[in-house]
This record gives C-alpha cells, sequence and structure tokens, in this order.
C-alpha cells in the first residue's frame, strides 16, 4: 500500500510539474492546458421553488464552478431552470435499493435474500427504506433499463445518476457501529446478500458449486466476484442504453475501491461510466481531512483514466469553511476533475468552492 501511495504521489508530481509554463527567450510557455474543473451539486428539487429563485441560484452556482446538479426527482422546472444557466441537469436515480410499494406489492420475488434466507421484500434490514432488489434476475434489469430509457428521452435530461447501485452493506461505515449497536468486525449474515435461487443457480453454472455447500461463503472469492459482477451487468447495461441516447452515466458511490468492494460488492472502476462521485465522506469512517487526498489517490489510481473521479463532499462533515477550503484542496490537488456537494450550498459555502478551486489551480 505504501509503495504504490508513494508511486501514486511521484506520478502525480510529473504530471503536475508537465502543467508548469516555463519561459523560453522571455515568453512564457504552457506546456498543457490547465485540467478544467467541474463541480457538482446534489439536490431534492422542492417545488415550491420559484423560477426567480432558480435562476437566481442557478447563477450563483455557476458563478462558483458548479458545472452540473444531480437532482433525486424529475422537476422539469428545476431542470430547465438549472440548464438555462449552462448547469447540466441530470437525474438521481436510486437503483438497487427500491421500496416503493407498488413495486414492492406487484414483485416481492425480485427483491435479494440473505445467507439467513430472508427477504429485503418483508425483512429489511438495519433500517425499513432498505429494500434491496436481486441484481441476477433478469427482470430486475430490464425493468431498470426500462426505467433508465424513459428518463433519458426526456429533452430536458443531460444524463443519469446511479445511486445505491450496489449491494445492501454487509459492513456499515464505522461511525454507524454505535447507532445500530452492531459490532461488523466479520461479515455477518443477516446482511449478506444474495442467496436466491437465481443467484444460486447463476454460480453453480458458472463455477460448479452450489454457493450452499461452501463451509465459509464470506471467504469465497468466486463468489465474491460473482457478486460484483452482477453489478457491473447491471451497470454496464446501463451504460448502453445512456449510449443510445448519447447521454452521460455517472454514479454515486463508496469512497474508495476497496472499501466499496469490502462493504457493498461494489467494483466501480470497472464500470462504463462517463464520470464518477465516490461519495469521500470523512466523517461516516471517523477519518480525518487528509483522507480526502488519500482516497481521491486511490480512486484516481484505479480507474487509469477511463473517466474523471468527482470527490463527494458531504458539507456537515465540515466544521467550517477552513475544513471546507482544505478538502476542497485535497481533493482537487490529488487529481479529483472536480467536487461534488452533498448539502444545500450558501453563498460562504459557493465563495469557499470558488477560492479553493483558483487556489488549487495556482499550485498545480
Ligand atoms: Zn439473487
Amino acid at each position: 500500500m505504501t509503495s504504490r501511495r508513494s508511486f501514486v504521489a511521484t506520478s502525480l508530481l510529473g504530471v503536475a510539474a508537465a502543467a508548469q509554463p516555463f519561459k523560453s527567450a522571455g515568453k512564457e510557455i504552457t506546456l498543457a492546458p490547465k485540467k478544467a474543473v467541474k463541480h457538482w451539486v446534489w439536490t431534492n428539487p422542492d417545488e415550491k421553488d420559484t423560477e426567480a429563485e432558480l435562476a437566481t441560484r442557478y447563477k450563483q452556482y455557476y458563478e462558483a464552478g458548479v458545472r452540473g446538479m444531480f437532482f433525486e426527482s424529475d422537476s422539469e422546472k428545476h431542470f430547465r431552470a438549472a440548464k438555462a444557466q449552462k448547469l447540466e441537469a441530470h437525474r438521481w436515480m436510486w437503483t438497487m435499493n427500491r421500496g416503493e410499494k407498488s413495486l414492492l406489492n406487484a414483485h416481492p420475488e425480485w427483491y435479494a435474500i440473505n445467507r439467513k434466507g430472508e427477504s429485503c421484500a418483508d425483512k429489511p434490514p438495519y433500517v425499513d427504506y432498505y429494500r434491496w432488489l436481486c441484481p441476477s434476475k433478469p427482470e430486475v434489469l430490464q425493468y431498470l433499463k426500462d426505467q433508465v430509457n424513459t428518463i433519458l428521452q426526456k429533452d430536458y435530461v443531460d444524463g443519469i445518476h446511479l445511486d445505491y447501485i450496489r449491494f445492501c452493506d454487509v459492513i456499515l461505515p464505522v461511525n454507524l457501529w454505535d447507532k445500530y449497536k452492531i459490532e461488523q468486525t466479520k461479515e455477518l449474515p443477516e446482511y449478506d446478500y444474495c442467496y436466491c435461487d437465481v443467484c444460486r443457480s447463476k454460480f453453480k453454472a458458472w463455477r460448479g458449486t452450489d454457493i450452499k455447500d461452501i463451509q465459509f461463503p464470506e471467504a469465497s472469492l468466486s463468489w465474491r466476484l460473482f457478486r460484483y459482477n452482477a453489478i457491473n451487468n447491471v451497470v454496464n447495461s446501463l451504460a448502453v442504453v445512456a449510449g443510445s441516447h448519447k447521454k452521460a452515466i455517472t454514479a454515486a458511490v463508496f469512497p474508495t475501491p476497496e472499501v466499496a468492494r469490502r462493504n457493498v460488492r461494489q467494483d466501480w472502476t470497472n464500470w462504463n461510466l462517463t464520470g464518477i462521485c465516490p461519495m469521500i465522506y470523512h466523517g461516516f469512517y471517523k477519518e480525518k481531512l487528509e483522507w480526502i487526498g488519500d482516497a481521491v489517490t486511490e480512486g484516481v489510481h484505479f480507474l487509469a483514466g477511463r473517466f474523471p473521479l468527482y470527490a463527494g463532499l458531504y458539507l456537515s462533515d465540515f466544521a467550517n469553511n477552513q475544513e471546507l477550503h482544505k478538502g476542497i484542496e485535497l481533493a482537487l490537488q490529488h487529481g479529483a476533475a472536480g467536487v461534488s456537494l452533498f448539502g444545500t450550498p450558501k453563498q460562504d459555502v459557493l465563495d469557499t468552492l470558488k477560492a479553493a478551486t483558483t487556489s488549487s489551480q495556482k499550485m498545480m
């Protein structure tokens, strides 16, 4: 780990050095243009917002360097207001975690089953809204493809943003262990999915073994890989749908490739996306600010330039704007193409975003 990190740090310094202007015969020549920085905001559109309020708000966002919005629900008014201020407007969609009553009633058999044989349809883990679909069922994939297709047919939608695109947390972030009174130092069967008949038979067809015959399924590397691939298949199928509309597809994911695989079976560096927003919420993991830089470094390293990484920052995790400034700088200086803010950014936050972007670019 240490050697890889230092290797990455060295590589980044190399890139940064190459981007510095140098003087030749008194004339400044820039070897490479400064990387364009693009920031995002996650938001739930409020129908009470007026057109005038939205025009003012999105203009302020643009001036601070925000270039795209992820809207948690469909609101044509908000999408068009954002686009009028030169922001991209993307639809943020809960993907595998689907608690809508209509679906629960119509297709309880689509829901994931844990290692104890319990279904998310009637026995959700941790919280009532945790209703995870099984990614191996063809009907589930078709349902999701149809939904993405319907969303992207709308002319005011610039892209799809996948959230909850993973399995249920087999391990929760450590700051939640107290809250739920669970010590998850190992994978517990009630949080380990999916052991439905379709997953079992597909695994058996692939590796010739019934997962129920494996003494420690939580230690089976093939079983892990099978589940990474199940979600990868969903994402990459949805990416084909987005591609057919020539629209963007991005996702909100766990903070680093390693944490994502370990805690939620999410193998996001193998997805065919146009961008990714790891939720680098340092407070959730009881980490210090500096860890934002570590997480970005790891993600950028394993993405190997396939698509840009935007560091998801949780505004409530920052004690003040000075900390936020540092967090944004850490993300940009370690290779993020921008940040995505969770929380409602007021003018002071927007000012901080703009200042931290400028100071980072001066250092790069
Ligand atoms: Zn299943």
